[in-house]
């Protein structure tokens, strides 16, 4: 064959649009901590004896369950480092999930052999972040765009040729280029040389991670454009990972919000930008950043720290930072209670506040009068620890040894496992199917406000 038989675009797949293309379940991957030397040994001064062995693990991405459907674009947006990226390439199987299955038309990828897997890579690429370093600057870029069709024994040299420089001309370049090298092209063309490259053997499916994230805001839009139209050309899935919200609405049929490991939320675009349902989500577009340059950058900020995934939270992985963590069933508290209980054990364990005598606590935070009952008995304990401490408690945070105990450990103690600890957030993992309001499929959200 001198050229290839069937124009690019040939869309050959045996799936029609709208049907399930990809279908994860329990998709989960664990990796060991850390791998020096001193791997697997931990030294706890606090217990006999202080060193134990066994091998802690990072939860990179835990049960992770989704669909996406031929043609669509689904996008996957959280934090760095909450395990999108792991999540793009345990679905690739570049790396080897540690449970769960990746069904794609069908066929279990997690139990493909290594020949197996080689041979169904032709149907799913990915293209990464970096347009630079994922161009070898010794190839000319036809030699780049021709490379997967050699590795899969697709079409003559010229029939190579003929497509490398079709492709090019589809994703906006010159095709007289063919013989130039990558670092005769700016960041937004290599892109375009890449993304040639994956569409090079007629995928179905592309995983996109952070595609545009190098390039120009400016640049960043034609890209995608470019991308879209190769979709509609291609009949191409994409799952299309982002950090950027802009982005991901920008390009988007359905959105995935992931955090640390878990996905909490999935619905179509205009129903998740426009009506989110989890407090992260919500958390996350109040912080776009603001063009008015009288408002000031940012309108919503997370609160605390991404916990480690080696020690990820139980049950709702987001309820160390959630600002609706649910009040425990156990104590009746009134909504205005539980706010107020609410906001001062947060602010105990962040050490938010200057040490004041207790009145001053309890005007602070609940306005002078404590909540009813037993939560109220154990929220006038916590207050009179932090009051106690005043004069010269040390600044060691919770968790330390018992020589560093102060007031403020102990009262955070009492209210995380007084009431924290007793939320439901904490004590099931939540799972809810929704009505959508705007769309027509279903809207899932990880949040027990939605029991
Ligand atoms: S389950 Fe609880 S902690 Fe998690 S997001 Fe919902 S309210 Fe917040």
């Amino acid at each position: 064959m001198s050229r290839p038989d069937e124009p690019i675009g040939f869309g050959d797949t045996d799936l029609e649009h709208g049907e399930t293309v990809l279908e994860v379940d329990g998709l989960t991957k664990h990796f060991a901590a850390d791998s020096g030397l001193f791997a697997g040994v931990n030294f706890d001064p606090d217990r006999f004896p202080p060193v134990s062995f066994g091998v802690d693990r990072v939860e990179a991405v835990d049960d992770v369950s989704l669909e996406i459907e031929m043609g669509e674009t689904l996008g996957l947006v959280g934090e760095s480092g909450c395990g999108k990226s792991t999540l793009g390439r345990t679905i690739l199987r570049l790396i080897d999930p540690t449970d769960g299955t990746i069904r794609f038309k069908g066929e279990d990828l997690s139990e493909m052999s290594d020949e197996q897997l080689r041979r169904k890579r032709s149907e799913i690429q990915m293209i990464f972040q970096d347009p630079q370093s994922s161009l070898d600057p010794r190839m000319k870029i036809g030699q780049i765009i021709e490379e997967p069709m050699r590795a899969h024994g697709m079409f003559d040299d010229e029939g190579r040729e003929a497509r490398a420089k079709e492709l090019l001309e589809k994703v906006g370049l010159d095709p007289r280029h063919y013989n130039r090298h990558p670092h005769a092209f700016s960041g937004g063309q290599r892109q375009r040389i890449n993304l040639a490259r994956a569409l090079s053997v007629d995928p179905d499916f592309v995983v996109c991670d952070e595609p545009v994230s190098a390039l120009d805001v400016s640049i960043q839009a034609q890209v995608m454009n470019t991308m879209e139209e190769l979709q509609e050309e291609f009949g191409l899935t994409y799952l299309f990972i982002a950090h950027d919200l802009s982005v991901i609405r920008y390009i988007s049929d359905r959105v995935a919000v992931m955090y640390l490991g878990h996905i909490v939320e999935v619905a179509e675009k205009e129903e998740l930008f426009e009506n989110p349902k989890h407090p992260y989500t919500k958390a996350l577009l109040e912080s776009i950043p603001v063009p008015d340059p009288r408002e000031s950058g940012v309108r919503g900020v997370l609160e605390g720290e991404v916990p480690s995934p080696q020690n990820p939270p139980s049950g709702c992985r987001f309820r160390t930072r959630c600002p609706q963590l649910i009040a425990p069933d156990e104590y009746d508290l009134t909504d205005e209670e539980w706010a107020h209980t609410r906001a001062f054990m947060r602010a105990v364990k962040r050490r938010t506040f200057e040490p004041m005598p207790a009145t001053e606590i309890r005007r602070e935070f609940f306005g002078g009068d404590l909540p009813r009952g037993e939560a109220g008995e154990i929220v006038a304990d916590a207050v009179e620890l932090v009051a106690s401490d005043r004069e010269g408690g040390n600044s060691s945070e919770a968790g330390d040894t018992d020589a560093d105990r102060d007031g403020w450990t102990d009262a955070a103690d009492l209210l995380l496992e007084s009431f924290a600890e007793r939320s439901i957030c904490a004590r099931e993992r939540p799972a809810y199917d929704l009505e959508s309001e705007l769309g027509t499929e279903t809207h899932f959200a990880a949040c027990h406000l939605h029991r």
